[in-house]
C-alpha cells in the first residue's frame, strides 16, 4: 500500500497540479490530504473541486485550520490570513463550503494517524516545531506513524519505547526505513506555500508494504501563481512568500 501525502495546498493551483502529476507514475493507491486546501492562495474554487473529486474517489481529507475559518472564526489567524479568508469564502459554492466544513480534523488507516496540526487537541491547531511537542503528539495516538502538515516545513521525529523523542534529518527522494522497533512523525511540508527557503512543492509518499517514507520536492510555475494572486488583488507579501519559498 502506497499513500501519497499531501498537505497545506493553499488554493496554489500550479503547485497542486504538479505534484498529483509528480505522484500519478509511482504507482500510488491512496491518496491523503492533511488539509489548508484553501487560504493565501489565489485559487481555491478549483483547488477544492479537486479534493472534493480525490475525495468521491477514495482520498483520505482532513480539515486544516484555513479550511475551518472559512465557515467558523478562527482566532489565530494572522490579518493576511484572515483577509484572503474574508476573499476565499466569497469565490466558494455552498457545495464547496459544506466539503471544507464537513471535514474530519483527524483520520486513521491501518496504523497511521493523518492530522493537520497535532493529534493532541486537533482543533488547537499546534506546531510540531520541538520535540516536546511531538513527544505529546505521540502520547495522543496509538498510531506507529502520525502524518501532519500545518508547519510548512519538512521534518522528521521519532519516538523510542520510553517515548523520548529525536528529531531526524530530512532526506529529499530517498526512503527513510520507519524501523519497527521505534513511533515515528513527519510533518511532509506544503505543497503550495513552502516555508523552508526551497521555492518548490513538498509532499510525500509512504509505503507501508515496505515500510518506508519518502520526502519528495517538485517544482512547479511558481510565476503562474504569482500572476494569479496579482490578477485577483491578493496581498503582494504572499507573491513574494511563493519566490522565495519562506
Ligand atoms: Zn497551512
Amino acid at each position: 500500500m502506497r499513500t501519497a501525502v499531501l498537505t497545506d495546498i493553499h488554493a496554489n493551483r500550479a503547485a497542486f497540479e504538479a505534484v498529483l502529476a509528480d505522484l500519478a507514475p509511482r504507482g500510488i493507491d491512496r491518496i491523503a490530504l492533511l488539509g489548508d486546501i484553501v487560504g493565501y492562495g489565489p485559487d481555491p474554487e478549483w483547488c477544492t473541486a479537486r479534493a472534493m473529486d480525490l475525495a468521491a474517489g477514495g482520498a483520505v481529507v482532513v480539515q486544516g485550520n484555513h479550511d475551518a475559518a472559512i465557515d467558523a472564526p478562527q482566532r489565530d489567524l494572522n490579518p493576511v490570513a484572515q483577509a484572503v479568508i474574508d476573499w476565499t469564502r466569497g469565490r466558494l459554492s455552498a457545495d464547496a463550503r459544506a466539503f471544507l466544513a464537513g471535514l474530519p480534523l483527524v483520520a486513521g488507516a491501518e496504523d497511521v494517524t493523518y492530522v493537520h496540526a497535532s493529534p493532541a487537541d486537533p482543533g488547537g491547531w499546534i506546531y510540531l516545531t520541538s520535540e516536546a511537542r511531538a513527544a505529546g503528539a505521540f502520547r495522543a495516538t496509538p498510531a506507529r506513524l502520525i502524518l501532519c502538515g500545518h508547519v510548512h516545513r519538512p521534518r522528521l521525529m521519532s519516538s523510542d519505547r520510553r517515548g523520548f523523542v529525536t528529531g531526524l534529518d530530512v532526506p529529499v527522494g530517498k526512503p527513510v526505513p520507519l524501523l519497527p522497533s521505534r513511533r515515528w512523525l513527519a510533518v511532509v511540508g506544503a505543497v503550495g506555500q513552502p516555508r523552508d527557503g526551497v521555492a518548490m512543492a513538498a509532499y510525500a509518499i509512504h509505503d507501508a508494504t515496505a515500510g518506508t517514507l519518502t520526502f519528495r520536492r517538485c517544482g512547479y510555475d511558481v510565476a503562474a501563481t504569482v500572476a494569479r494572486l496579482r490578477e485577483e488583488g491578493l496581498p503582494e507579501p504572499l507573491a513574494v512568500r511563493l519566490q522565495t519559498g519562506m
